[in-house]
Formats: C-alpha cells, structure tokens, sequence
C-alpha cells in the first residue's frame, strides 16, 4: 500500500527534528506535526532559556569579584523585563532557524496537535495522513503533585514568562530544575528557599558533589530545608502565598515553584487507537531499536523516560533515521557514561559512575579528591570552593567516574567524557600535560588516593 508518508513524526523537539531531518536527508518522505513552538522543550522553555537566565543570574558573581580587579562601578541595577524580552527575541529566532532546517530538508511541516487514529494514520487539524512509520516525540510536561492551592504554584514553564522577578520565592524539588531555578532566583536576587523531601538533593549524584553543592549554596545564603515537603498552598490577603509545610511550619513567599519531576506527553495523542503499551512508570514501552508494542510506531526521546537529556533525545532521533532508512550506517545508541551539567551557580559536571554506584557495582575503588580557591577568587574576598574527584578502578586503573562542582563544570566535564568513552586509565590522566593555569589542569595533577 502506498502511504502519504514514509515517517510521520509528532512533536518537532530536539528528538523529532532530528529524525525527520535525517530520515528526508536519506531520502525518505517525512512529516512533522507540531502543536506549540518548533524545538520543543529544550529551546522553547528548557536547556536554551534557562542557560540564558542561568548567564544573567552568573553576572552577579562577576560585579562582586569585579573590586578585586580593581574596578570600581556604579550601584547595579538589574531589570527582568528587559532579560526576558531580550531572551524572547533569542528564542524567537531560534525558531526560525528551526523551521528552515526543516522546510529546507525536504520535510513537511505541519502545525497543530497531531493524535494517532490507527496503526498507520495520524490526524491534524481534520485531516488525515497515513504512514508507514509513526515516531512520538512529544517529550514531557511538568508534574505538580495534587495538594490542595497546586494552582497558584508554577512550574518552569510559566518562571520564563513570570512579569516580575518575585520577590521572594519556594523552590520545591531537588533535581537538576529546582536547583537551576534556585541559583537563578537567588543569583538575580530573589530570597530563595529550596524545599527538598529527602535528607539531601540531586539524589543520583556522586555523594560528594551533593555535599559540596549544598555547602556552596548556603554559603551563598540560600536557604536550604531538607526533609521539608507542602502540604497545601493558600493565597493571602496582600496577595502572597502562605505555603503550610508537612511539619506544620508556615513558609510565605511571593511565588511557589515546583520542579517535581516531569510526566510523558501523551495528552489526546490517542494512544487507545494503537497497541502501544505503557511502562510501569507511565512512559512508552520501546525495545532497544525504539519500536513500541506496536510495529508501525517508534518512541524516542522524553517520551520513553529513559534519559530526559537533549543530547540524548538526538541520539535516539539519529538511530531511529538510520535503522529505517540507512540501516547500514546503524549504530545503537550508547547509554554508559553520558556527561551532564547541572547548572546551578556553582555548575555541577559529572561523568561516568559514581562512588556509591561503583562499589555497588562491586569495584574495588580509589578516590581522588581536590578542594581548592579557584585562582580567579585570590583576588577577591569570595570564599567558594571548587571540588574536583575521580573514581578509579583499583584493578584495572581504569577512570570510571569524574565529577566536579566549581566554574565551567560543563565546559570542562566535555572532554573528560571522551575520555571515559576510550576506557582512560587513571596512568593515562597523569601522562596528559596539564594546560596552566587552569582548574580543569587539576584532573590530570591529583596523586594522592584520598580514600
Ligand atoms: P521535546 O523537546 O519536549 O519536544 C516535544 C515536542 O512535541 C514539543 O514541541 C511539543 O509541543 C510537541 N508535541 C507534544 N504533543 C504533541 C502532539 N500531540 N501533536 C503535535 N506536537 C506535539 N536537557 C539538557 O540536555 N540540558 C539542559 O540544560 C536541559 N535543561 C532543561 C531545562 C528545563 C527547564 C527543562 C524542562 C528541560 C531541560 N532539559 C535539558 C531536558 C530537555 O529539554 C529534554 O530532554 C528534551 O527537550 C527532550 O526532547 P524531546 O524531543 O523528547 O521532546
Ligand atoms: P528530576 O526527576 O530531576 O527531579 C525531581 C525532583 O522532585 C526530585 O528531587 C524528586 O525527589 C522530587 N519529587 C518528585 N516527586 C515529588 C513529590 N511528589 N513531592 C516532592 N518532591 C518530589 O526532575 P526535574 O523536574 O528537575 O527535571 C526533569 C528532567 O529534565 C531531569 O531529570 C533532567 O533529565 C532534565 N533536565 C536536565 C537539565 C540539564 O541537563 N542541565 C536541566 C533541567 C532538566 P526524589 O529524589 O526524592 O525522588
């Protein structure tokens, strides 16, 4: 049977461009169907924005090292409004480069919400398409829990459209969002509070960076609450937020913002019209090739709960392109050590396993730890920290994880992922000449096992 399309893909975000961009690159007849902005989450109201905010928030570092250095400025002044325009314009244009990326390789771009009524048709706006392969990349939507006055909470989505900088904010959660929202509210000079239900944030993370990062926030005068948890939420008179906490304390502020994790988009995607099965956690069930339950749909991205990365949603998008329709250039998509940066103020870099997961693995390890005042600081009266530490495989020397906390984690934790990918020994990381000075120099200068 001849179909409309030889892939129809819902969602146009950092997975789905990716896959109909290569898959009409490789020859194949594509469609995009896409209800709200073209990029999705990441350059609409995810990675793109908030490193932006995350840059404005950063520039009151530099003011306040900027008398070490001998500058003497005028009383900052800081204007919201004007980083949001400023921000709206970038992403604005964004989307433009992203409808010619698309339009320009030969892909159809359809707008407005697509939802699946059989094995191998998709409606939009009324009107049918059929296709051979069906991809869902409609990627996540933030979760709220159901307490009572969740309503006047917002979520990331509505903080990069907020009129006003508020005054004073709750941040709930402990994953990578709610500490990027913390250091971007405290940074442009919120009273923050950051809510957590367990003993310590960013569980997952290698032990000692969480530490270090909780050490580092309260030295800058976030105020952190763990084993703190709201239970409802109720406006007051004056207009701010009473937040009424599981313990019973009572936190006031003027906005509440819930980074609680987000949930698979599958809203009216009509999902009951196909075979495709859920996981037990809501995502869509896909084998290791992306293929759903049922055979003429792939999943990849958010979507499959797997890891809710972009860089890892165009890796799934690129695998999907090639396996049907370049299946020889096929290469699965490799899960182990994926380098991430949280990018709170200071940003965390990690790459590779780390303590707890190694000796849960049952290697026999060895830590090298660094704590060090960054060069830069020497000047100033600023006090932070920047932690460096490795973990080693005692048998074979081979680096299994590195982790950082301290400036330019991100940029940094970039490479060292390559190396990781090579299987480098620790022997390997003290053979690499260091480039001075630099902080990033001291992954390749630490010989002493600290544990
Ligand atoms: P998305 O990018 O979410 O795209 C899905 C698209 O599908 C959307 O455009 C949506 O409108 C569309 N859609 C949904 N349903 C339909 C339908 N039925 N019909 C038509 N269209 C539909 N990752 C990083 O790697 N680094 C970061 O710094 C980072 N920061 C983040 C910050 C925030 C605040 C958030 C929320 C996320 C962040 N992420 C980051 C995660 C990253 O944005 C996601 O992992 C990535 O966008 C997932 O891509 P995707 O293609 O699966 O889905
Ligand atoms: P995460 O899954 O990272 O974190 C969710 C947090 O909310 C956890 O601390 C979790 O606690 C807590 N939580 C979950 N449910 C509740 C509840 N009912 N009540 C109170 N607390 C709760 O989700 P995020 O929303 O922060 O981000 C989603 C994903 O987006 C990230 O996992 C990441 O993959 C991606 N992202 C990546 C970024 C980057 O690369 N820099 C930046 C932002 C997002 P607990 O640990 O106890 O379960």
């Amino acid at each position: 049977m001849a179909y409309d399309f030889d892939l129809f893909v819902i969602g146009a975000g950092s997975g789905g461009v990716r896959a109909a961009r290569f898959a009409a690159g490789f020859g194949a007849k594509v469609a995009v169907a896409e209800s709200r902005y073209l990029g999705g989450t990441c350059v609409n109201i995810g990675c793109v924005p908030k490193k932006l905010l995350v840059y404005g928030a950063h520039v009151a570092d530099e003011l306040e090292q900027a008398a070490g250095f001998g500058w003497t400025l005028e009383e900052g002044h800081f204007d919201w409004g004007t980083l949001i325009a400023n921000k709206n314009r970038e992403i604005e244009r964004l989307n433009g480069i992203y409808r010619n990326l698309l339009v320009n390789s030969g892909v159809t771009l359809l707008t407005g919400h697509a939802r699946i009524t059989g094995a191998n048709e998709v409606e939009v706006e009324g009107q049918r398409y059929s296709a051979a392969n069906i991809l869902i990349a409609t990627g996540g939507w933030p979760q709220v829990p159901d307490i009572p006055g969740k309503e006047l909470a917002i979520t990331s989505n509505e903080a990069f459209y907020l009129k006003d900088l508020p005054r004073r904010v709750l941040v709930v959660g402990g994953g990578y969002i709610a500490v990027e929202f913390a250091g971007i509210f405290q940074g442009l000079g919120a009273d923050t509070t950051l809510l957590y239900r367990g003993d310590l944030f960013l569980r997952g993370f290698d032990g000692s960076v969480r530490t270090h990062l909780k050490e580092e926030l309260e030295k800058r005068g976030m105020d952190l609450q763990f084993n703190a948890d709201i239970q409802r939420i109720d406006k007051l008179d004056d207009g701010s937020l009473k937040a009424t906490l599981k313990d019973g304390r009572e936190l006031v502020a003027d906005c509440v913002f819930y980074a609680t994790g987000r949930r698979p988009m599958l809203d009216n995607l009509g999902l009951e019209n196909t075979g495709v099965e859920l996981d037990e956690r809501g995502f869509i069930r896909v084998d290791e090739q992306y293929q759903t339950t049922a055979p003429s749909i792939l999943a990849i991205g958010d979507v499959i709960g797997r890891v809710q990365l972009t860089p890892v949603a165009l890796a799934e998008g690129m695998a999907v392109a090639r396996r049907l329709f370049k299946p020889e250039q096929y290469r699965p998509v490799d899960y182990q050590n994926i380098p991430t940066a949280v990018f709170s103020q200071p940003p965390i870099g990690t790459v590779g396993l780390t303590e707890e997961q190694a000796l849960q693995a049952g290697h026999k390890v060895q830590i090298f730890e660094s704590r060090f005042r960054a060069m830069k600081l020497t000047l100033t009266d600023i006090q932070e920290k920047t932690l460096m530490k490795l973990v080693v495989d005692a048998d074979t020397d081979k680096v299994l994880g590195c982790h950082m906390v301290g400036p330019d984690a991100g940029e940094i934790i970039q490479g060292l992922g390559i190396a990781l990918k090579a299987g480098a020994t620790k022997q390997q990381f003290d053979e690499t000449i260091g480039v001075h000075p630099t902080a990033a120099e001291e992954f390749v200068t630490m010989r002493t096992v600290t544990r």
